[in-house]
């Protein structure tokens, strides 16, 4: 019997462990000189010299960073619906109105044309997803912002060093945000981090994160406590140090199962793209959970659907978005499958894999 091979696998190295206690002897565990340095770091590697902020959650990051850029009530902001929920929760949260619009079938981020037929006079910014270490059509939202008059935000939370043009997401919006939980492409435990192309925007998250302080007991607006703690920083700050090489081994690991999976459609890259592979995520012609269940139980390979339900049809979110109809998120709900792609894929393990898949496939045809 085959041990199982996981569909995510975070990666954590006796240099995290080690960090972690440096910060624990240290007596100073709360938000302090090792969030200050991975906001610098992180900001000097993944975007371009950007102001970041830290913060607990990938979550908490887009609900600050849409409050920094002036969302609230009365406000649309066009969102995938082909995402996990936390896009579009963020901007319920921020009091506005979450309004989604379809994809593109190759990418499966989020389409210009259809965020352009969704624009109303209350549309004040598109934040589409760099789904699944994509970069979104970037160029696509430059030109309906100019058009329109709206903000771009980046859903970056999957997607660290992906880059369109040679420049990185989440260098593109007026904020992007990065999650630092534990299946994307780096941790620090539970986090997110925040880049601003503006001082503005940066000061205001700094602010919303800490009770609406700068200076200790003179809070300026009322805030949340989004902090990060130094554990989780020093943790973060390791694992920066290793995201890049954990990237290359994603991208070979997706070029072996390009050149070897059959029957199946395969990842694309856009033209002047870089994709890092938070996920490989393939399209099957037949019946999707037959082809889940036998891989985990007759091949144990695991493996993700994201996203089985389009968050317009949520019980959370569907009332933002009565009788929606958007074909091509439906389609790709109902026919992804995320295979493994985790840097800790031995060749056999891959091998596995394309077998898996393509005797699965085969036999359902
Ligand atoms: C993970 C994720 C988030 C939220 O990040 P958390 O750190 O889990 O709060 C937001 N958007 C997308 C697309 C994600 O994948």
């Amino acid at each position: 019997m085959s041990t199982f091979i996981p569909a995510a696998k975070p990666i954590v190295g006796d240099e995290e462990r080690e960090a972690v206690d440096r910060v624990l002897r240290s007596g100073m565990i709360a938000q302090g000189p090792e969030v200050a340095a991975f906001e610098q770091e992180f900001g000097a590697q993944m975007v371009g010299g950007r102001a970041c902020v830290a913060v607990n959650s990938g979550t908490a990051g887009l609900h600050l960073g849409l409050l920094a850029a002036g969302v609230g009530p009365g406000d649309e902001v066009i969102v995938p619906s082909f995402t996990f929920a936390a896009t579009g929760n963020s901007v319920a949260l921020a009091g506005a109105t979450p309004v989604f619009a379809d994809i593109d079938p190759v990418t499966f981020c989020l389409a210009p044309e259809s965020v352009e037929a969704s624009i109303t006079e209350r549309t004040k910014a598109v934040m589409p997803v760099h789904l699944y270490g994509h970069p979104a059509d970037m160029d696509g939202f430059a030109a309906l912002a100019d058009k329109h008059g709206l903000a771009v935000f980046e859903d970056a939370a999957q997607a660290h060093g992906a880059t369109l043009h040679g420049k990185p997401v989440g260098s593109f919006g007026a904020f992007g945000m990065f999650s630092l939980y534990p299946t994307k492409n780096m941790t620090s435990g539970e986090g997110g981090m925040v880049s601003c192309a503006t001082d503005e925007i940066a000061r205001n998250v700094r602010l919303l994160r800490n009770q609406g302080m700068e200076r200790q007991y003179a809070n300026e607006l009322v805030g949340f406590n989004a902090r990060m703690t130094d554990i989780h920083a020093a943790i973060g700050r390791v694992q920066l140090t290793k995201v890049d090489a954990w990237t290359q081994q994603r991208r070979a690991n997706a070029a072996f199962l390009d050149a070897n999976l059959e029957g199946v459609v395969v990842p694309t890259i856009a033209a002047g793209a870089t994709h890092v592979y938070h996920q490989y995520t393939i399209r099957v012609a037949e019946d999707r959970d037959r082809v889940v269940a036998a891989l985990r139980e007759e091949h144990q390979v695991g493996s993700g659907v994201y996203y089985p339900i389009p968050n317009h049809r949520l019980d959370s979110l569907k009332h933002f978005a009565p009788g929606l109809e958007l074909p091509e998120t439906e389609k790709a709900a109902a026919q992804v499958i995320s295979l493994p792609v985790h840097p800790s894929l031995t060749p056999g393990d891959l091998e596995r894999i394309v077998h898996a898949v393509n005797t699965v496939v085969k036999a359902g045809a």
